[in-house]
């Protein structure tokens, strides 16, 4: 075990010394980064923090989204203030975070996220790491020089500075957004042992920038994938969003399958992907998300979940209904048992599941073509995610077409058209037969019935 701390230690130290101590300085005449483009709170928080004597960065994603010309989802600051100096300067500060202590300043619905720089552990490495090399504590602040080496991505550990709007580049991160090349600050091996997540945004980079990932990359990912098992599985459901839900769930997917991570997120769905229907599917999905996303459209986790995890539920269904289980019992135990793997691994808030479920058991009822059973399908509050997640089935050669066309008709129909077609029903509503009530004996303190 000492032998890997000293090993870990002396990488760290390898890091450092490949972090050019003089840093790039590319003036603001020379990159394409305008203060036009970056949101207002953004520039209120930096030229607050710059104002009150503090240095003051924009970094990492948005830094490299600007120098590639796309708007950033998100702005970071990165400061030499203490989160404690930067509350007292934001009346709508709130600081949070224990392992990370930050502060988030809010206006409105956004929220800029303001870092204190922080410094490498150095000689206190070992208090620092578990003995996989997993960062456990990183609160020790220091100087923007310091700052870098803890980034993942050279492209992502670029700083913007307010003081005189040039690019500061220690990593070689500018050349590296021009060449397109996703390039891991330091040791490979020892910055995914730090935090094994780094190799899921490695893929979501790869994916959503285009960006390619080197030789040396690939492996160390294909040899450390199975790190991503000790991860706590809420911030595995955190990193999903950020891969499916960013407009390029499909790419994320296909990278995610090459680089064999796919069976630490969703180890039930990656058997039932050599059958090509499902693959379909799947594809289908993703690809229709990423639409709704890029549409503004809102999106649900459970929609894909529901996906990824159709296939060994559909199979477990049958299996159950052939042991003689009722279709609706054998569909909810095999949801149960899916649903309970799968939160191992990546966690499900209960709220999705229930949508999970609901999906998976508005698809055999989609055959009710008329009466209160058709009518409660069409009104069930979700619908229209089971609706689309049939159409998608029959697009993958899942499920009956017409089955999708027949629903599609039905709701472009007027409600009062909607409601001739489901009541022109030859099986009208089955009429409830009342058990005859039973009769309550007169009390006469006598127990026998005759
Ligand atoms: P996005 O466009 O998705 O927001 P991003 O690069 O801004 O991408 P964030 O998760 O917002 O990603 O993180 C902001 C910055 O913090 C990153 O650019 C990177 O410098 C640093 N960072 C975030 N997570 C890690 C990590 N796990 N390891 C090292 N650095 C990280
Ligand atoms: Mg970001």
């Amino acid at each position: 075990m000492l032998s890997l701390l000293r090993l870990n230690k002396q990488m760290h130290k390898k890091i450092k010394d490949e972090i050019n101590k003089d840093p790039l300085i590319i003036p603001r005449a020379e990159h394409g980064i305008s203060r036009k483009d970056i949101d207002e709170p953004a520039l209120k928080v930096l030229y607050r923090l710059h104002n009150a004597g503090y240095q003051a960065c924009l970094v990492g994603g948005a830094v490299r989204d600007l120098l590639l010309g796309h708007h950033p989802k998100d702005f970071d600051v990165a400061t030499d203030a203490t989160p404690e100096q930067v509350s007292k300067l934001f009346r709508n500060c709130r600081l949070i975070g224990r392992r990370f202590r930050l502060a988030h300043i809010h206006f409105g619905r956004q929220i800029i996220e303001v870092a204190t720089f922080r410094a490498p552990h150095g000689e206190t490495h070992e208090e620092h790491h578990d003995t996989s090399g997993r960062i456990l504590r990183d609160n020790v602040y220091g100087e923007i020089y310091d700052d870098v080496w803890r980034r993942d991505f050279t492209a992502n550990a670029l700083y913007y500075n307010i003081a005189d709007f040039s690019v500061i580049d220690y990593v070689g991160g500018v050349k590296d957004i021009k060449d397109h090349r996703l390039r891991l600050i330091g040791d490979q091996e020892t910055r995914y042992r730090e935090d094994p997540v780094r190799m899921l945004r490695a893929i979501r980079f790869a994916a959503k920038l285009g960006f390619s990932i080197d030789e040396a990359c690939k492996q160390a990912i294909l040899k450390l994938g199975p790190l991503l098992a000790d991860i706590p599985s809420a911030r595995l459901f955190e990193e999903v969003l950020k891969l499916f839900h960013s407009g390029h769930a499909e790419e994320s997917f296909f990278t995610l399958q090459q680089y064999d991570l796919l069976k630490y997120l969703f180890p039930d769905a990656v058997d039932g992907l050599s059958d090509a229907n499902t693959h379909e599917f799947i594809r289908l999905a993703m690809h229709s998300t990423d639409n709704r996303v890029r549409l503004d459209k809102p999106v649900t986790p459970a929609f894909l979940f529901a996906a990824l995890l159709w296939a060994p539920v559909k199979r477990q269904t049958e299996l159950n209904q052939e042991s003689g289980m009722p279709h609706a019992v054998a569909l909810q135990k095999a949801a149960a048992k899916f649903i309970s793997r799968q939160v191992q691994q990546v966690s499900i808030p209960r709220r999705f599941s229930s949508t999970m479920r609901d999906i998976w058991a508005l698809q055999s009822r989609f055959r009710y073509r008329s009466g209160r059973r058709a009518y409660g399908v069409l009104h069930h509050p979700k619908f229209r995610a089971a609706y689309d997640f049939l159409c998608l089935r029959a697009n993958a050669g899942d499920a009956e077409m017409e089955a999708c066309q027949w629903w599609t008709e039905l709701q472009e129909k007027t409600p009062e058209q909607q409601k001739k077609i489901l009541s022109a029903a030859k099986t009208s509503p089955r009429k409830r037969r009342r058990k005859p009530r039973k009769k309550v004996p007169p009390q006469t303190g006598s127990t026998t019935l005759s």
